[in-house]
């Protein structure tokens, strides 16, 4: 499973205006909340050894969160309602107050690739993270200034001074391996460690579709035209609200001009060397991107078949 796919919420849509409903299973004994600590949730345990996702029962954290708090209901578990909670008003949660010592507020990132989650839960972690993250930033009306107040159990702001309604966001990124007989295009972003390439990638803009953005992002990028995109599979990635469209795309050739502005280095890689580091080599000089990236499964995929 590709980290944070796999969400087994039912999001129950339907239920979010009915705030009785929404109120009700908030203070129900059975539902869970999952506090969030400045962007990081909440895994019970040890510093060390086996970790499980915050996932707590009501009156235990909410003492934590501040008057106008975010909070968004996740969604439904076999009955039980799953709903974070944005606790970040509190000094210093993990070592004050009801949660001292019951475990750690963890960077969703680094949690997602060591902290040894199930699957789904890492799913529902990114939900709440984008979620709540969401809700940071967009405290004031994008029209017309005023604060905006939380609706639809989460999933809407509403404006009570102009009435305009806003809603949460996901912005699509294209991720592609531009492909030419045995190798793939991998380059190695500015901000990348040394050593450390990946698929190219870039923000769909808005008039455009998928294929136009894959090929405009890599003859950018790269100043390599390509041909048949094709879809692999996408991934929600909630740093801090994309949704990334993995693709591939044919070379029309291996003539590579780098943007010096989008990239630092681009080269075509040979798929025996790609299965060889995919494999684990570390004699290499080069890095492939960790399994918690869709590039490393776009890159796999491609370098297995
Ligand atoms: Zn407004």
């Amino acid at each position: 499973m590709i980290p944070f796919c796999g969400n087994p919420l039912d999001r129950v849509s339907e239920k979010r205006t009915d705030t009785q409903w929404v109120e009700a299973k908030r203070r129900d004994a059975s539902s869970l909340i999952l506090p969030m600590w400045k962007l990081q949730p909440f895994l019970i345990g040890p510093g060390k050894g086996p970790l499980e996702t915050g996932f707590l029962h009501p009156g235990l954290c909410e003492s934590l969160a501040g008057p106008d708090a975010a909070w968004v209901l996740l969604g439904v578990e076999k009955e039980r309602a799953l709903f974070a909670l944005d606790i970040s008003a509190a000094r210093d949660p993990a070592n004050e107050g009801p949660l001292a010592g019951l475990g750690t507020f963890r960077d969703l990132r680094a949690a997602a690739m060591t902290a040894g989650l199930p699957d789904k839960d890492i799913a529902i972690l990114g939900q709440a993270k984008a979620m709540i993250d969401w809700h940071e930033r967009h405290g004031f009306c994008a029209r017309c200034g005023h604060p905006t107040t939380i609706a639809d159990a989460g999933y809407k702001r509403a404006c009570p001074n102009c009435n305009a309604e806003h809603f949460p966001r996901t912005d699509p990124v294209v991720i592609m391996l531009a492909t030419h007989g045995d190798a793939c295009l991998v380059g190695r972003g500015k901000q990348f460690p040394p050593g450390f390439f990946s698929a190219l990638a870039g923000f769909v803009e808005p008039g455009e579709t998928i294929e136009e953005a894959v090929a405009r992002e890599i003859h950018e990028e790269a100043g390599v035209r390509v041909k048949n995109v094709t879809y692999f599979t996408t991934q929600p990635w909630p740093f801090p609200s994309s949704l990334m469209i993995g693709c591939y795309a044919e070379a029309e050739g291996r003539d590579i001009i780098i943007d010096p502005n989008e990239i630092a280095e681009a080269f075509w890689l040979d798929r025996e060397r790609a299965r060889r580091l995919l494999a684990g080599d570390t004699t290499d000089s080069i890095r492939m991107p960790p399994p918690v990236a869709i590039a490393h499964h776009l890159i796999r995929h491609w370098a297995e078949t």
